[in-house]
């Protein structure tokens, strides 16, 4: 019988989630989505030296703001709650000593004080120390030691940890959904911790296999950085005799610098100026790091963006919502080789979902930015403006510096412009077109132009010449959108007072 597809996002909060981490929980919801299964969000908290406060919140709310909807999980609950390690330490210790006990796994006694002084020793011969079957049976273990003297130690409050008990020559044959087959010699593993009685909790290894096991994980899907540890995981679910069951494997590719070589770090973000989390993070000492949310970007783009670092649809389209992402998904089309980030096209993908949104969504969230401006105008109007120019911003806040003169009269002119412009014949024109524009009768847009242009052209005057002084006198610089859809908006008293006022401050 095909098992329900379950799959888990398991992050550890050890600080804000980065945006790899981002896309490695969007490809697990695309995946479960797809295939009409769960999406499990599992929090990894057993490394309490790591821990980090606020940063679960942090992974929750990132989640929430890209769309991504968990199914079970710390909030949710469900069959297998909890699903935060933390909660669920007396599980491990069972299955830690069953290992013991089945012979592929021991007690280490060794002390920190006694691994750091075998590794200062291997060091100074020149070799580096590593905890494997070539010395497990030579140091402090239930290996070497009598099992009365192991209970003593243990008594007696010894700390102590339960390591497995790496095969010494073997292959591991692997599958990984995008790697294809990978076998890899034991003997270049070492006997990884899988439990400590200092803290009585389990490292992520026998964790992360007791709760895929337990929970019912049909597959896998991580960074590739958790790649070196399949064969342990792989070895770990033959320990426990679940081979059968256990789940399918997909790593994905690193997230690249946009130049050069090297995984996508928060110092590249630092250095070009873009952001590598989700939303703004503040760390418990107080430094804050930008996010794609406060730097203003759409979650729909941030995601859009995300899902084709890795992965493509096979097709030359780029655009994608939610929906066809899930329809379209498929591991099969993640690539094996690291995904290049680049900032331009994040932009880019924030760009084209602006200029789809419509004009009145736009316009309620550019409201407050015009509130912070001091501007109180009426939403009609700004919907207009904000249709004129919503094709040049890449975020919402570009719509203040495109269109600030549809609400406030310039004060400052262009230096180059006025250079280039502003001369005696200009400035005759433009007070023949002002005594045209407080006649007209019909003052829009539409009316407006048509009128203008055959006043320029009978009198055989230059159009660039006129209307760039014109424009100059309305907005202060050379650029901006169509000149009459101005002069419709401000109206007619505004435009005339802006001409008066270009005429009195420039004409000395
Ligand atoms: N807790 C691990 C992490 O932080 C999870 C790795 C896995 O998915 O197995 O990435």
């Amino acid at each position: 019988m095909e098992r329900r597809v379950r799959v888990r996002f398991a992050p550890s909060p050890t600080g804000p989630l980065h945006m790899g981490g981002v896309r490695t929980a969007l490809y697990n919801y695309l995946f479960a989505r797809k295939h009409g299964g769960d999406f499990i969000l599992r929090i990894e908290d057993t490394d309490s030296h790591r821990f980090v406060p606020g940063a679960e919140a942090y992974i929750l709310e990132s989640l929430r703001w890209c769309g991504i909807t968990i199914d079970e999980g710390v909030v949710e609950g469900g069959p297998h709650a909890p699903y935060r390690q933390s909660e669920r330490r007396e599980i491990y210790l069972k299955y830690a000593l069953a290992l013991v006990e089945s012979g592929h796994a021991y007690y280490a006694f060794d002390t920190p004080a006694e691994l750091d002084t075998l590794r200062t020793e291997y060091e100074s011969r020149g070799e580096t120390f590593s905890y494997n079957h070539s010395v497990r049976e030579q140091l402090n273990t239930s290996l070497r030691l009598s099992s009365e003297e192991v209970k003593a130690r243990i008594e007696n409050g010894d700390q102590w940890v339960i390591r497995f008990k790496m095969p010494a020559n073997e292959e591991v044959h692997m599958h990984d959904l995008i790697r294809g087959d990978v076998t890899v010699n034991t003997s270049t593993l070492d006997d990884k911790v899988l439990y400590k009685s200092a803290d009585s909790l389990p490292t992520y290894h026998l964790a992360n296999i007791v709760d895929d096991h337990l929970m019912e994980i049909t597959h896998v899907i991580r960074g590739e950085e958790w790649l070196p540890s399949l064969p342990l995981h792989y070895l770990l679910y033959r320990a426990f005799g679940w081979s059968d069951s256990q789940p399918a494997f997909a790593h994905l590719p690193l997230l690249l610098k946009p130049t050069g070589k090297g995984k996508l770090s928060k110092r590249d973000g630092d250095k070009m100026g873009f952001p590598v989390f989700p939303l703004q993070w503040t760390s418990p000492e107080g430094e804050t790091a930008h996010g794609y949310r406060e730097d203003g970007y759409f979650p729909e783009a941030f995601v859009n963006m995300l899902a084709l670092l890795g992965w493509n649809p096979g097709t030359d389209q780029e655009i994608f919502s939610m929906d066809e992402l899930i329809s379209l998904f498929s591991l099969e089309r993640v690539g094996k080789s690291g995904a290049r980030f680049n900032p331009e096209k994040a932009r880019w993908f924030n760009a084209q979902y602006l200029r789809h949104k419509s004009d009145a969504e736009l316009t309620a969230l550019f409201m407050p930015i015009l509130a912070e401006h001091e501007v109180t105008a009426d939403p009609n109007i700004v919907e207009r403006i904000v249709g004129l120019l919503k094709e040049r911003a890449t975020f919402v806040r570009d719509l203040w510096d495109l269109s600030w003169f549809f609400f406030k009269a310039p004060t400052e002119y262009d230096a180059k412009g006025v250079k280039k412009f502003w001369h005696e014949e200009n400035i005759a024109k433009l007070r023949e077109l002002r005594a045209i524009l407080a006649a007209a009768t019909d003052f829009t847009a539409t009316a407006l132009e048509p009128m203008v242009h055959d006043w320029i052209v009978s009198h055989e005057y230059s159009m660039g010449q006129v209307m760039n002084a014109f424009r100059l006198a309305m907005v202060g610089q050379s650029s901006g959108p169509a000149i009459f859809e101005i002069c419709e908006i401000v109206g007619r008293d505004e435009t005339l007072a802006r001409i008066d006022r270009a005429l009195d401050s420039l004409t000395q």
